[in-house]
């Protein structure tokens, strides 16, 4: 494990878990936004993914390791987001975060999603790609059809 950038954590900041386009993503948009974030992830290459003005931490270890959350302060976060790209590894840091840290907001990508109900009974919320995405090619569908009815009904 080895901590890249030497910065305090704050008392009330999000711990990102998952340096990969999500994750990335998300710690840049919350760095950008003046949140104080700090992103783990067990490939160090991974963070090259942040962008030049992130202003969070990094660490580079495996999440689902008790001592890495710990090095990362995880007691004092207010959310976790567990986006690696393992469902066992988020579900795993997902339940560490509720169960033994008490977090508050905890969220989880599955892509598994016959999991996904499970999880929010544990006061886990998850966030499924494949239903995510299925739901908005639907929603585009229903858009594409409305509109088609409406072309054939005013050429009639
Ligand atoms: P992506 O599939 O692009 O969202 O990337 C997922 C990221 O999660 C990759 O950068 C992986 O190195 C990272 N990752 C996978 N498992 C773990 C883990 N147990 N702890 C920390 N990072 C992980």
């Amino acid at each position: 494990m080895e901590l890249l950038i030497n910065k305090k954590a704050d008392e009330d900041f999000t711990i990102v878990i998952g340096c990969g386009r999500l994750g990335a993503n998300l710690a840049n948009t919350l760095s950008d936004e003046g949140g104080n974030v700090l992103i783990i992830d067990k490939n160090k290459d991974a963070f090259r993914k942040l962008s030049p003005s992130y202003g969070g931490l990094s660490i580079a270890g495996d999440a689902t390791d008790l001592d890495v959350l710990q090095e990362a302060q995880i007691s004092k976060a207010s959310v976790v987001v567990a986006v690696s790209n393992s469902d066992n590894a988020n579900i795993m840091v997902a339940q560490l975060a509720r169960e033994l840290f008490h977090i508050r907001r905890v969220i989880a990508r599955l892509y598994d999603p016959e999991r996904e109900c499970i999880y929010r009974e544990f006061g886990i919320d998850t966030i499924c790609p494949a239903v995510l995405s299925a739901k908005e090619i639907h929603k585009i569908l229903a858009v594409t059809s409305l509109s088609k009815n409406r072309v054939q009904e005013e050429t009639l």
